[in-house]
């Protein structure tokens, strides 16, 4: 049986340090660290957090000169490259570039000085530095710039949000700087879905997907699929940035999960499936479904686990399953890889479950 993939958008290719971005390199997972940056220790160990849970580049907030201060030591204890996030002050951009970052994200609706941004141009391309030039909502909707004053503003959001990218990319056009990454996000799914499509239709360089001030984990986790989602779905995009308010492990892992959904990359971890309940409910699951996947959080393996509430779909599921478990009244059944094991009483089946996982995981170890 040959599954479906997704066709991905041919771009440039740009290098964030070891990071390869764009054409055939795998869809990327990024994330920011939420510690000031300036506080050395905290944020090389949010980082080797991210790392280890899947992200591939981290981007740290530059907001002032003790923050780039840091980055040095940050970088060379970062396992990924590091990204320097610069608004207003180019000299937090020359900066973070001699402290030895992968790549630098400039607002377009932030730095408006030709010659800082030509500045920045030349350091980045000696050090081999790439930049995303990144245009969000909050930008155009403040519409400061003569050229969107001028511009009809009863054009739509993303038509003006491509208008002010273009404006700014003039300048890397003229010093013909090419290791870009764009990006364009706003707050609303259809917005981004819209002008990420404009980006993708007029240049080729690769686009940094994202929606910004997603809000918390639940709304965030289904504006960014919905926008992302559909994005991939059409093979746009080269690296994402799942954001939302909390721990930004968490942003990493839903990143994870949403490219392993689409195939785009192969999944890293427990893959649970579990049933959404109802009225044939024989022994609740609600918690064994989340205590089992915190408790096996740390596997690494691709393993498919299910946890079913009835016979009804159990066994069927089962059948696809490397574990599972079919709850009966105050009992459940274990089955790998579709063959039944053994019953287990309610208060058992989380122990059971994950029990039989890692042991499936030290044989295929
Ligand atoms: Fe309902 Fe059983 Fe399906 Fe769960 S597995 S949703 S309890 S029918």
């Amino acid at each position: 049986m040959i599954l479906p993939q997704i066709e991905r958008r041919v771009t440039r290719v740009v290098k964030a340090g070891t990071l390869t971005i764009g054409s055939d390199a795998p869809v990327s997972i990024q994330s920011m660290t939420n510690t000031p940056t300036s506080d050395t220790s905290a944020t090389i160990a949010q980082i080797e957090r991210l790392a280890s849970a899947g992200a591939e580049l981290v981007r740290v907030a530059v907001p002032g000169k003790s923050d780039t201060a840091s980055l040095g030591e940050i970088v060379r204890n970062s396992p990924v490259p590091v990204a320097a996030d610069v608004h207003f002050h180019f000299d937090r951009a020359l900066e973070a570039i001699d402290a030895g970052v992968a790549k630098i994200r400039l607002n377009p609706g932030n730095i408006k000085d030709r010659h800082q941004v030509r500045q920045v141009i030349s350091a980045a391309r000696d050090a081999k530095v790439a930049i995303r030039v990144g245009v969000n909502e909050g930008s155009i909707v403040e519409r400061t710039d003569e050229s969107l004053r001028r511009a009809d503003l009863n054009r739509p959001l993303d038509e003006l949000m491509e208008i002010k990218l273009a404006e700014y990319l003039e300048v890397f056009e003229e010093e013909g700087f090419c290791d870009l990454v764009l990006s364009a996000k706003s707050h609303d799914a259809f917005t981004c879905l819209a002008a990420y499509r404009r980006l993708a239709t007029r240049w080729d360089y690769p686009l940094h997907l994202g929606v910004t001030h997603a809000g918390t984990a639940q709304t965030g986790a289904i504006r960014t699929a919905a926008a992302l989602g559909g994005l991939l779905g059409e093979g746009i995009g080269d690296t994402i940035r799942i954001s939302y308010a909390g721990d930004p492990v968490n942003e990493v892992l839903a990143g994870a999960e949403l490219l392993a959904s689409l195939r785009l990359r192969p999944r890293r971890g427990i893959e649970l499936i579990a049933c959404p309940t109802c009225g044939r409910l024989q022994t609740d699951i609600t918690d064994v479904v989340e205590q089992v996947r915190v408790e096996l959080g740390d596997i690494r393996q691709p393993l498919k686990v299910a946890i079913m509430g009835c016979v009804v779909n159990g066994p069927g599921e089962a059948e696809s399953a490397d574990v599972a478990l079919c709850a009966g009244k105050g009992k459940a059944m274990i089955y790998r890889r579709g063959r039944k094991v053994r019953t287990v009483t309610a208060d058992e089946m989380i122990s059971a479950v994950v029990d039989e996982v890692r042991s499936l995981c030290s044989e295929q170890a």
